[in-house]
């Protein structure tokens, strides 16, 4: 009575492992990325009047309430350059990461390659071993996390069939160049690959231009943009997602999203509508929010021995320390001495050999508790 052996080698997630170490330990939490705060009552008042009107107890329909999909057509039109068709490019999913799955299974097949960016978000070789695929990673190394074109250009081959672009990109928060980019389309284009674009931090940028793949020349019939409520607006606890796209790779993911889920709960979607009409000074009052925070605590680890790789967006950031080569040993001895939870990104590389020895922090935390942070930390060291 064992797990698959298709998801045996994943083991439980870091994210679940730091979290309950946290817990254990009376930590502060910087590992997994959430936000110590409520989300807007604008979108709260929302969803409580979808529960409270009548009406929206039974099934919505299987790619989402049209109300939500015509919002998300609205705000991804001007964004992408094209007119959005709510009916056959938009769906609803259960947070960014029901779209993930849906994409791989709908659109991979046994045997497919599909190039992962490491590090990478943890979901992504595991959907990639659900669908039957084959992983092919290519390596950001610090300082800068640069996507070295050559290592990119060398794992295309006539096997490829999609290629996962998380901008702006968890865990190093960088966010891709214009030539990055390029270079990456040009390949889709050649190889005919897939792009399934997660860009859940697109509003978290702090100075560098977050650019869409799908308006790449060639590439809207090729990209999924995948994002989700929770990040944008403090609701990682809602799993609201969605995935926008051609029809036919919004059928591949259709097919099955309907057998995952069928469909999101209905009272979230409203919110999720209150949500995409926030005017411009929400996004910008979030940003400026967080680049006080990412400032904050950067400086925080300056003065105590680490060395930061300042991210141009999300809201994560990776530090060097003297002793952080076993990024695993460290983070324990950071959460068990010290009293603060980070991630060790070592577990997001095909093979965490290649891991860097840094530590990965969350800064989605209000001011206090930032500085409670780093004075623990001080103290460590
Ligand atoms: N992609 C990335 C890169 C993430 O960091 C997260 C974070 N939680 C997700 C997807 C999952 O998004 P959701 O919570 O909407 O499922
Ligand atoms: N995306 C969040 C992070 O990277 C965690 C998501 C999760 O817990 N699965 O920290």
């Amino acid at each position: 009575m064992s797990t698959s052996k298709r998801l045996a080698p994943f083991g439980v997630t870091i994210f679940t492992e730091m979290s309950a170490l946290a817990v254990e330990h009376d930590a502060i939490n910087l590992g997994q990325g959430f936000p110590n705060w409520d989300g807007a009552d604008f979108v709260k008042r929302a969803a409580i009047t979808s529960i409270t009107e009548g009406g929206h107890d039974q099934y919505p329909p299987m790619p989402g309430i049209l109300e939500l999909r015509t919002a998300l057509a609205d705000h991804y039109g001007p964004m992408l350059g094209r007119g959005i068709d709510p009916d056959t490019e938009v769906t609803v999913t259960s947070g960014c990461t029901e779209a993930l799955v849906a994409a791989f299974l709908g659109l991979v097949d046994r045997g497919d390659e599909v190039v992962l960016i490491e590090p990478f978000y943890d979901a992504y070789p595991a959907d990639v071993a659900l669908a039957g695929g084959t992983p092919r990673f290519v390596t950001l190394r610090p300082p800068k996390f640069a996507l070295d074109l050559d290592a990119l250009a060398s794992v295309f081959n006539p096997a490829t069939r999609a290629i996962v672009v998380n901008n702006p990109h968890n865990p190093t928060g960088r966010v891709l160049t214009d030539e990055e980019l390029t270079a990456i389309a040009g390949l889709c284009v050649e190889y005919d690959v897939i792009a399934i674009c997660d860009e859940v931090y697109e509003e978290m940028t702090y100075g560098a231009i977050h650019r869409r793949m799908a308006s790449y020349p060639g590439m809207w019939e090729r990209t999924l943009t995948l994002s989700s409520l929770g990040k944008t607006f403090s609701l990682t606890g809602w799993k609201v997602g969605w995935a926008i796209g051609a029809p036919p790779l919004t059928r591949g993911l259709r097919s099955a999203h309907q057998f995952l889920t069928f469909t999101t709960a209905t009272p979230v979607q409203h919110g999720a509508v209150a949500a995409l009409d926030a005017p411009q000074a929400f996004y910008d009052q979030m940003r400026d929010d967080y680049r006080g925070k990412r400032d904050l605590l950067s400086a925080g680890l300056s003065d105590n021995g680490f060395e930061v790789f300042t991210p141009e967006g999300t809201y994560f950031l990776m530090a060097s320390h003297p002793q952080a080569n076993d990024d695993r040993a460290f983070c324990r001895r950071l959460v068990t001495e010290a009293g603060v939870a980070a991630i060790p990104p070592s577990v997001f590389y095909g093979d965490p050999s290649r891991g860097p020895g840094l530590v990965r922090f969350a800064f989605c935390k209000d001011e206090d508790t930032l500085q409670e942070a780093i004075d623990r930390i001080s103290r460590l060291a």
